[in-house]
């Protein structure tokens, strides 16, 4: 449930209702809208328990939400949530790109990708250092090394990270060299990684799993959020459907859904959505024309040469194309791309 606050109400008003849930055994959390102050607490009620607690002080009503998921559900949280890094805003109106190659292979690779999606628009350099592969005979990632190279090239790029974390032992690492946290979508509903990163001090990127409904998803969400973390991105990266001639069906209704249900940014990936480079494009105009608040794009200076996904990622130039035609688009439905100004071109 939520106990809505009085616009006016004050701070001991609030802590006072929050120590009374709390000593109720309810798991509390304070959230403080543009609109309204309210204290989400999750918990089950006993009868009665709550009587009284209408009539304290500040508080004007009190909500309960129906659906599984609480702090990710809009019944809580009206407002967008928006996700901040370093300076860098990933929700609330305008659309933010992440994009870079699969996995980082090397220092020059990383950088040269680096510098060319940032000159074309991109915000968030994207790269994996840990790679959850399908076969174990398949590159792993470059691990520690690859987080150093992703850290050598936010400095000197200022582009923020976002990179993938696998294992719970290894989120303080990450979070050592990564602005954002990807969970993979095969890690979606790893519970142990889930609690782990809810406990990190660094915003979520929290994959779609493969054959994962929007629920599952969401409370995978709720999971990060139930363990301290509010900062959680979505991302749509396409779910297992019954046609080969794509890599996964990328789910664009689930970007409305998701936007109706929860007030979490959610970002759309059509490189693996597809596994194509030809319908990258097309899918990441309709993510946007869907309403996403962001995209995750695989850019790679040699596709043929790429360690890993090289047939789903743009070169330098096609991304650098594909930025040009997502301005306008984004225009048209009174949005902007994240980092420019209305109608701008370029970085
Ligand atoms: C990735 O983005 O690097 C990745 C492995 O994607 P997914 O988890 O969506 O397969
Ligand atoms: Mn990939």
């Amino acid at each position: 449930m939520v106990v809505v606050m009085e616009l006016n109400s004050s701070d001991p008003e609030i802590c006072q209702v929050k120590d009374r849930l709390d000593r109720l055994g309810y798991s509390c959390h304070i959230i403080r809208g543009v609109e309204r102050v309210v204290v989400a607490a999750v918990g089950d009620a006993q009868p009665g328990e709550l009587s009284g607690l209408e009539s304290m002080p500040g508080v004007k009503k009190i909500v309960p939400i129906m659906q599984p998921f609480k702090l990710a559900s809009r019944e809580c949280q009206p407002e967008d949530t928006v996700v901040e890094v370093a300076g860098v805003t990933i929700g609330g109106g305008s659309i933010a790109v992440m994009a870079g190659p699969c996995a980082v292979e090397g220092r020059e690779q990383l950088l040269q990708t680096a510098r060319a999606v940032k000159s074309a628009g991109a915000r968030i350099l994207r790269g994996g250092a840990f790679k959850p592969r399908t076969s174990p005979y398949s590159f792993q990632g470059l691990e520690e090394e690859g987080l150093k190279i992703l850290a050598a090239a936010r400095e000197a790029t200022g582009l923020p990270v976002v990179t993938e974390v696998i294992n719970p032992e290894e989120v303080v690492l990450v979070s050592h060299y990564a602005d954002i946290l990807q969970i993979g979508a095969r890690n979606m509903q790893n519970y142990a990684l889930l609690r782990r990163v809810g406990q990190a001090r660094r915003p979520v990127l929290l994959k779609r799993g493969p054959a994962a409904t929007i629920d599952e998803w969401l409370m995978a969400a709720e999971y990060i959020m139930a363990h301290g973390n509010p900062q959680v991105i979505l991302c749509e990266r396409g779910i297992r459907g019954f046609d080969s001639y794509t890599r996964n069906t990328l789910d664009l209704s689930a970007v409305p859904v998701v936007k109706q249900l929860s007030h979490l940014p959610v970002v759309v990936d059509p490189s693996h959505g597809t596994g194509k480079w030809r319908l990258v494009g097309p899918m990441a105009r309709a993510a946007v024309a869907a309403g996403c608040d962001g995209l995750m794009i695989e850019v790679h200076h040699s596709p043929a040469e790429a360690w890993s996904d090289g047939p789903q990622s743009l070169t330098p130039d096609r991304f650098s194309r594909l930025m040009e035609e997502l301005r306008p688009l984004a225009k048209a439905i009174n949005r902007k791309i994240e980092g420019e100004s209305d109608g701008a071109g370029g970085a």
